[in-house]
């Protein structure tokens, strides 16, 4: 069992503190959040007053931060206080550019580092049923693996470092771009007189079936229940989608590479989040077709 410094104990953080405290860790955590640290406290770690003190003789570092500003100013306040070898792990969705300068700022001082994003939203960093899509260097991943295998149902290895939020932020973009898809494909059967049980029954085992008809349907009362039977409430919130579009616009304008889909999803989201439905689950941009 390791010595685990958890950093940044917010909707998904925290969740995902308790599940490796849970399986036996010693965890000590921080958050800037009083009412987070207490959370955090009541499921199994130790709370620390600051980060560096979580941070002091730990063999690994995970954060759950909001940005990547964020994770550049915790592992600045860090890294003087933590162990030769010790192992970086950053969990949190954030630019590729950062992800790659904080990695090797890690490396040069002679630690180990790697990006982790997650898919799954809040109930599975509750369960411990996330994906990690991770980018560092093999040895890097292979120490990583047994720490996110305890909150998380799958670890991938995509690559060097920031390729995990590479394929974060790629899947997101194909999820934000399908799903508005699947809205409009509904929005104008809708309109065409056609049920949506009907197209769905149809789509589903056509050409036109992806994971966000099948698997997260838009209309309620269509396919397996979801946030769309719960009036878009709980789920992946929409801001958050804006947050991993934005994410991808800038990657690709920073490569140079051509995304006219994933900007114009961004560009509807964005009109969605900033007509005051940010908290409803993505999947709700229906309502505005
Ligand atoms: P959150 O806002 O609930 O939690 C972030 C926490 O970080 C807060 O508790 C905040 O107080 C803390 N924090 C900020 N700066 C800090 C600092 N300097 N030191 C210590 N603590 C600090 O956000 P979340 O929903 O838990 O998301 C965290 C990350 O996971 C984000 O990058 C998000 O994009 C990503 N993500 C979220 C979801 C989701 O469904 N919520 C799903 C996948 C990925």
């Amino acid at each position: 069992m390791a010595r685990i410094a958890f950093i940044g104990l917010g909707n998904m953080g925290g969740g995902m503190a308790a599940n490796l405290a849970k399986a036996g860790h010693d965890v000590r955590a921080f958050d800037l959040s009083a009412d987070a640290l207490a959370r955090a406290e009541a499921a199994g770690c130790l709370p620390a007053a600051d980060a560096v003190a979580a941070a002091d003789g730990a063999e690994v570092v995970v954060t759950m931060l909001p940005a990547g500003s964020h994770v550049e100013q915790v592992h600045a306040d860090i890294l003087a206080a933590l162990p030769p070898a010790a192992l970086l792990i950053d969990c949190s969705t954030i630019d590729v550019a950062t992800a790659r300068r904080v990695a090797q700022g890690a490396t040069a001082r002679g630690l180990a580092a790697v990006d982790a994003p997650v898919s799954g939203g809040i109930a599975a960093a509750g369960a411990g049923t996330l994906t990690f899509m991770v980018g560092g260097s093999q040895a890097a991943f292979d120490r990583a693996h047994p720490i996110l295998t305890d909150m998380g149902k799958a670890v991938i290895h995509a690559g060097g470092d920031g390729a995990g939020q590479a394929a974060k932020i790629c899947n997101n973009m194909l999820l934000g771009s399908t799903m508005i898809a699947t809205c409009e494909a509904f929005a104008l059967a809708d309109r065409l007189g056609l049920e949506a049980q009907a197209f769905y029954d149809i789509a589903s085992v056509s050409s036109g079936q992806s994971w966000s008809m099948t698997s997260y349907c838009p209309v309620p009362g269509v396919g397996p229940e979801t946030p769309a039977d719960h009036d878009y409430q709980g789920g992946f919130a929409a801001a958050l989608m804006l947050k991993d579009l934005k994410l991808a616009r800038e990657a690709a304008a920073d490569v140079g590479a051509a995304t006219p889909m994933g900007g114009h999803a961004c560009d509807i989201y964005a009109d969605f989040v900033e007509g005051g439905a940010g908290r409803l689950d993505f999947s709700g941009v229906i309502r505005t077709l």
